[in-house]
């Protein structure tokens, strides 16, 4: 069967580098993926899926289904298509969008001798962006993938191929200053510095990195959005966004308040007023080995080559996804792809250039044989999906 899935696979690989390349080339931000959602929705429809538009009253956001028999496991790949400001898809989601819909048809062939379902599902916003960010968690929460049983998708990524990643929890938090204007030299007396509170809450974050837990791969990062119009007023407004992010999900509201105290110590001092929002969070991602170990094996036999599992799960995790919420709820996998070479950022310019380049096109029918030959595996083998679910049990007991 896997030389089967392989030309199937070398068959549509084609349109799917067309696909993948018109998304990237059209970049569109997080929830507002109109022509990148459509466009992928409309392959899976032209290939017999049953394509649901606008789920949850997410415009983008889409889910495809294809079923044969009424029985058998459920497997769903899910897509992501939203680019960043300023630099693209410097996260190549066009290849993680293309890949899961050109493995959704290639798993889709073999539901003619196999009972089960193939679901592809559309998650828009995945860097944050627009009403629909976390688009994930939302689904997740209102049971959309209570019946599945294996969730899958694969990311780009430069160095080397990894199985084994793990996602910090994150949350977001955003700080506004209210102060009141004046002329900046005629009357700065009558006025109130909302500017000055931001750059004191600043540095109190700044004073406080030092004792925080490296046990729990802690990192804080913000920005100053707004401070002020022009230097000869007193600014009256100002704000600021954090992301505090930890591989611990129990340190995360420490690490919010220690952000709101710095913010309401800024405010007493300056005399501001301060509002503070904290976004809903995202947790950690749970790990599922048997799911890793028939990763390694997919790669095996696609003849990638791939970072000792044990080597990726010991270093600190980077980055967080919303795919990790999914992961709390069944059983999931995020393997990365290489795409370019060590060094290159995800996130910068040269790695949106690699998702349209041939190593992107490589990244992308690797990921396609990889997401489709696994599916495959768990669609045959009833043991398999029970030691991935009893992998699943064990560690979400320990949560
Ligand atoms: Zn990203
Ligand atoms: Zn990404």
């Amino acid at each position: 069967m896997y030389e089967v899935i392989k030309n199937n696979v070398d068959r549509i690989l084609p349109r799917l580098i067309e696909l993948s390349d018109w998304i990237g080339r059209h970049p569109e931000l997080g929830s507002e993926e109109y022509e990148s959602s459509r466009l992928l929705a409309e392959e899976l429809e032209k290939n017999g899926f049953l394509v649901e538009r606008g789920v949850l009253k997410m415009e983008t956001a889409f889910r495809a289904i294809y079923k044969d028999s009424p029985s058998g496991p459920k497997i769903a790949f899910l897509a992501e298509y939203d680019a960043l400001p300023g630099v693209g898809h410097a996260c190549g989601h066009n290849i993680i969008g293309t890949a899961a819909v050109g493995a959704g048809i290639v798993l889709k062939e073999l539901l003619r001798s196999l009972p089960g379902e193939v679901l592809v599902v559309g998650c828009p916003a995945e860097e944050g962006h627009g009403p629909n960010a976390g688009a994930k968690r939302v689904m997740a929460e209102a049971g959309l993938f209570n019946d599945v049983d294996v969730a899958m998708m694969i990311h780009p990524t430069s160095g080397k191929t990894t199985v084994s990643e793990r996602f910090l929890a994150v949350t977001g938090i955003t700080i506004e200053f209210i102060g009141k204007a004046a002329h900046a030299a005629a009357s700065p007396h009558s006025g109130v510095n909302a500017l000055n509170a931001a750059v004191l809450a600043f540095m109190a974050v700044h004073a406080n990195r030092q004792q925080l837990r490296r046990d729990a791969n802690a990192v804080i990062h913000g920005i100053i959005k707004e401070g002020g119009l022009a230097s000869n007023i007193i600014p009256e407004r100002s704000v600021l966004q954090f992301g505090v992010r930890s591989s611990d999900d129990s340190y995360i509201p420490e690490l919010v308040r220690m952000v709101e105290n710095c913010a309401r110590g800024a405010a007493t001092a300056t005399g501001c007023e301060v509002r503070i929002e904290v976004r809903p969070g995202l947790r950690s991602s749970l790990r599922n080995e048997p799911l890793e170990r028939l990763f390694v094996r997919v790669f095996k036999e696609i003849g990638e080559e791939i970072e000792d599992p044990t080597i990726t799960a010991a270093r600190p995790p980077v980055g967080s996804t919303d795919f990790s919420e999914v992961t709390h709820v069944v059983p999931g996998i995020h393997p990365m792809i290489s795409i370019a070479p060590e060094g290159v950022a995800l996130h910068s310019k040269e790695f949106a250039e690699a998702a349209l380049s041939n190593t992107g096109h490589r990244g992308l029918e690797i990921g396609v044989k990889a997401l489709a030959m696994a599916g495959m595996e768990i669609l045959t083998s009833p043991e398999l999906i029970s030691e991935i679910k009893s992998y699943f049990e064990m560690v979400k007991g320990k949560k």
